[in-house]
């Protein structure tokens, strides 16, 4: 089945064609890193990164590109109510959310350009818009884009031209779809940004944030790629103005595909660092929640459905990984017995993982790719109990789940996941002993570990606690 996607420009489901084949490029709105990413933001980079590896799974080589905002409204604000230059501020954010994206197993994208490290391309770009003569400076020297001037205005937002409010001006950075009105491309100094500035050919000045994405995107894609994506949130204006910056200044079509996600919300509201209803990664770990815990409510609901986040729903993520990890434990078990049920095995198998890509390219249709997994779950745990699938058999349900899991990434525990604090301790005991060369005591701790129903394997990377 071809592969198809929700395109909100133009509002329905459409094949998905690359304008190179066997490539996509993908442009994903990153962090303002003005604070810790919470749980919100990090469903729209779940959303992307399960597109992304659907996309890898059907064969495609995806250039991944996302930026990093360390330079708008929102990070001068704070890094002058912190007291700290605005780098220094950004970094200790820039940090942390590589950390997060790693512990929530998200793909790195291969390239995130930031802000302050391509004021030269906005520049550049900005000059193209004077050229195409959409843009002008105002009397407070700040640069605008003329919405009058630029008919193509609002197509994905579908928004009338009796709508806009052209020649009103507006500076900050976002604003509401009532507010549409001639946008900041450069906004010129004043006091407020303290010693944030760049020069420019209409003084001294920073960007506004719309043009950040636009002069990245084409830096790293060129001025017409494949996907871009984003929550529903940036829609508007971001997106509407990337479109009219982009598509005036290079005179192409800027993008073929706009893919948004939904909001997480919490007892029905946008989580958001504004009301204040916000959790990071970071305050879940405290509580004990695993990344891949997390990662699987994160994808759970579908990218275009409202996802409803609670501790509950992680306490359940948690139930539904332990039901995975049982059955690949069992595989495993089953694998080393003599040869059974090879022919029943396979087909299963294969049409499990037919399914759950089929589900995927369904304008990534997680619920149907998780029925596939779980039918494959609940074929094999009967099989396993009829004692018809061993051996070499066994691998092809392992196979199949790792098929799956090279979307989901939820197969391997981290390290201690799941261990309770008392095994552990025995664990961290066991290990001292062994340090100060008492292996008696050592040996002793290992018995006590089994009686228990745990082991301990010395692995390159220090001991790993396992169920016996
Ligand atoms: P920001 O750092 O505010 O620019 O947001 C980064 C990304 O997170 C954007 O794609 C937003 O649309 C998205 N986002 C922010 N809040 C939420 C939320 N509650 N649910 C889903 N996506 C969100
Ligand atoms: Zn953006």
């Amino acid at each position: 089945m071809a592969l198809r996607f929700y395109n909100s420009l133009g509002r329905k489901v459409q094949e998905f064609t690359p304008i190179e084949a066997g490539k996509v490029g993908l442009y994903t709105c990153g962090p303002t890193v003005y604070n810790f990413a919470h749980v919100g933001n990090f469903r729209a980079y779940m959303f992307e990164d399960i597109l992304r590896r659907t996309l890898e799974l059907c064969g495609y080589q995806v250039n991944h590109v996302m930026n990093l905002t360390d330079v708008d409204d929102k990070t001068i604000r704070d890094s002058q109510a912190a007291q700290l230059p605005l780098d220094t501020f950004t970094r200790q954010y820039k940090d942390a959310f590589f950390e997060d994206v790693d512990a929530l197993r998200i793909r790195r994208a291969h390239v995130y350009p930031a802000a302050t490290e391509h004021i030269g391309e906005m520049i550049k770009l900005i000059r193209k818009l004077f050229d195409a003569g959409v843009a002008y400076q105002a009397e407070d020297g700040s640069v605008y884009f003329s919405i009058a001037k630029w008919p193509a205005y609002g197509q994905l937002m579908k928004i009338d031209r009796d709508q806009m409010r052209a020649g009103v001006r507006i500076s900050h950075d976002e604003y509401a779809k009532e507010s549409v009105a001639d946008f900041a491309l450069w906004k010129a100094w004043s006091e407020g940004d303290g010693d944030v500035a760049w020069n420019s050919p209409w003084g001294k000045g920073r960007p506004g944030w719309h043009i950040e994405c636009s002069a990245m995107s084409a830096r790293y894609l060129g001025p017409q790629f494949d996907i871009h994506c984003g929550g529903i949130d940036n829609m508007f204006p971001h997106h509407e103005d990337e479109i009219a910056q982009s598509e005036a200044a290079n005179g192409c079509r800027f993008v073929n595909y706009w893919l948004h996600n939904a909001h997480l919300v919490v007892n029905g509201e946008k989580m958001s660092k504004s009301l204040g209803n916000f959790y990071t990664p970071r305050d879940l770990f405290a509580k004990g929640y695993s990344g891949r815990e997390i990662r699987w409510v994160l994808f759970g609901t579908h990218y275009r459905q409202t996802l409803d986040f609670s501790l509950a729903a992680l306490d359940a993520a948690r139930a539904s990984l332990q039901r995975l990890d049982a059955f690949r434990q069992r595989l495993a078990e089953a694998a080393s017995a003599p040869e059974a049920g090879t022919a029943i095995a396979a087909e299963r198998a294969a049409k499990a993982t037919a399914d759950f890509q089929a589900g995927l390219e369904d304008d990534l249709n997680i619920s149907a790719a998780l029925a596939a997994l779980f039918d494959l779950v609940r074929d094999g745990n009967r099989l396993l109990d009829e004692g018809t699938v061993a051996g070499p058999a066994a691998a092809a349900f392992v196979q199949a789940l790792e098929t799956c899991d090279q979307v989901l990434d939820v197969l391997t525990p981290a390290p201690g996941e799941g261990v309770p604090a008392e095994i552990q301790a025995l664990a961290d005991a066991r290990q001292a002993a062994r340090k100060a060369k008492d292996f008696a005591q050592a040996d002793a701790i290992r018995d006590q570990l089994a009686a228990a129903g745990w082991t301990v394997e010395d692995t390159p990377k220090g001991p790993r606690v396992k169920r016996l």
